[in-house]
């Protein structure tokens, strides 16, 4: 058979049938599985036959869920966690040890640089912070112990891209492992494995659940480097639960339709924004000026769900209009169906410092909206309420 498109893929890959014939793919809640004898467990256990052993080890839900995103992005191989944290966690301690060093973008999702900055040190990995789309300071970074490279693009929240094919020549050049949160964009608009990137994360979490139910994760590559992620998941238990599983593979059956929306939604309130007169300034991928717009359409298919921007005005004027607005949820999460937005300054990035969050171009007037599924007009006034109602 011809290798299928997208969508294709996302909704026909499944889970071997069961003897029942259902048309929806069932929900394998159990903990362990049955050995047809003795002798077929103990080859289970020896490697000679494959099988479900144990749902830490693997379940028909975890498999079918990772197959679809392999097959989507076309890594070879993959492992699913609890949480896109467990991916990322695993994805680093996995694969280094004490004296190597790494390399990540400063402008890397809060718990990543928490694991970056305070965990691995403690377990004696150094570390390098650099600006996602500063390719001379990447290449500086380079040390003769540097193992990997991290980066997130696009980033968060201020949507910042890295150069992914910059990247994975660097890390080609130097035997370095290069690792790539593939969050935001999704494997519908942005495939690492095109530009060479060894291993692509994700918090299933967010648009991939799409609907805020579930926590999940995963971590694609090829299968070398997966079998370490796999023998770390398995063996410390951060696996995804079957009923998760289930949700996130059904999610995927939807993912294609829904990003288009959510980009052509977020698009729209982008330019709508951009010409607004409290508006300061507007960040999104898929506006021509977006300072990295070539870059950003060279890798990504369009500017995803996510958009970012200044208003003209204080800290209290971005909470008077948040609190202003009826529609868009106040809440710290993205890639769900209903629109939220956020004050990153006050909340995902309160706990740095006044300085490091300028650094990160978290100022007191920024502000960060996930742009879900709800007719546009609808969300657009309800903006343009928010931002009449800010005092000055
Ligand atoms: C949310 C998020 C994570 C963490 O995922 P969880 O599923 O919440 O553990 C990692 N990276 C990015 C970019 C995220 O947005």
């Amino acid at each position: 058979m011809d290798k299928k498109n997208f969508e294709t893929i996302a909704i026909r890959t499944q889970a071997e049938q069961s003897t029942h014939r259902e048309h929806s793919v069932p929900l394998y809640l159990t903990s362990s599985f049955t050995f047809d004898s003795a002798q077929h467990g103990a080859a289970i256990f020896d490697g000679s036959a494959t099988g479900n052993l144990y749902s830490r080890f693997s379940n028909p839900n975890t498999d079918e869920f990772i197959q679809k995103l392999c097959l989507l992005e076309d890594y070879p191989s993959g492992v699913a966690t609890a949480s896109g944290m467990a991916a990322v966690y695993t994805s680093l301690v996995a694969h280094l040890q004490v004296g190597d060093h790494i390399i990540a973008s400063r402008n890397s999702f809060g718990n990543t640089l928490y694991i970056v900055t305070k965990l691995l040190p403690k377990m004696g990995v150094d570390y390098t912070l650099v600006d996602i789309d500063d390719n001379e300071a990447w290449e500086a970074a380079v040390q003769e112990n540097t193992k990997l490279i991290y980066l997130e693009t696009p980033s968060n929240p201020t949507l910042r891209i890295g150069d992914l094919s910059f990247i994975a020549a660097l890390c080609t050049k130097h035997d370095i492992i290069s690792v790539v949160d593939n969050c935001f964009a999704t494997p519908y608009i942005q495939q690492p494995s095109e530009f060479g990137i060894d291993l692509s994360v994700h918090s299933a979490t967010k648009y991939i659940d799409g609907q805020g139910r579930v926590l999940g994760g995963a971590v694609l590559g090829s299968e070398k480097l997966i079998s370490v992620c796999y023998d770390y998941i398995r063996r410390t238990g951060a696996c995804l639960s079957p009923f998760n599983a289930w949700i996130l593979s059904k999610s995927l059956e939807t993912l294609a339709i829904r990003m288009d929306r959510h980009t052509a939604n977020a698009l729209q309130i982008a330019k709508w924004l951009e010409q607004h007169p409290l508006i300061d300034s507007v960040y999104y991928p898929g506006l021509e000026s977006h300072v990295q717009y070539n870059l950003a359409l060279q890798q990504m298919k369009n500017g995803g769900g996510l958009v970012a921007f200044k208003i003209k005005g204080s800290d209290e004027d971005a909470l008077d209009f948040l609190n202003a607005l009826e529609l868009h949820s106040l809440t710290a999460n993205l890639g769900d169906t209903r629109s939220i937005i956020t004050h990153p300054f006050s909340t995902t990035h309160s706990k740095l410092s006044e300085e490091d969050r300028l650094v990160a171009g978290v100022t007191p007037n920024f502000i960060r909206l996930s742009v879900g599924l709800e007719n546009v007009e609808d969300l657009i006034s309800d903006l343009s309420y928010g931002l009449e109602k800010i005092k000055n």
